[in-house]
């Protein structure tokens, strides 16, 4: 991987990592505990609590993509950033420029069943 190409995972980790926090915060607002006498239109109670289940199952996965965005910006400098864990080729930088956070190539990927 050259300096350009570094730099340009360098800046979409930055993006991405403010675009998970604010996705934290809307899905913080709406996963909020539902008031027992609370019924807004269409939706009845039942139906208010499966959507919050999902908003929060998607709070935890933001949270989890969080987490590895912000390891990640942490190792980018580093020579064993973009080397895939388990076969120690590199991950080719169309994958990394996707998905920043990746710890493993495509193949290994599939492989394992990650
Ligand atoms: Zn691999």
């Amino acid at each position: 991987m050259n300096h350009t190409q570094r730099q340009k995972i360098k800046d979409k980790i930055t993006q991405d990592i403010e675009f998970v926090k604010r996705e934290i915060i809307e899905l913080k607002e709406k996963s909020k505990p539902i008031a027992p006498d609370c019924s807004i239109g269409r939706l009845t109670r039942q139906e208010m609590i499966q959507e919050q289940q999902i908003y929060m199952h998607a709070l935890d996965g933001a949270n989890i993509r969080l987490t590895k965005l912000t390891y990640a910006f942490t190792k980018i400098d580093k020579d064993n950033y973009g080397i895939c864990m388990e076969c120690e080729e590199d991950i080719l930088f169309e994958r990394l420029i996707l998905v920043p956070e990746s710890s493993h190539c495509v193949s290994c990927k599939q492989e394992l069943g990650l």
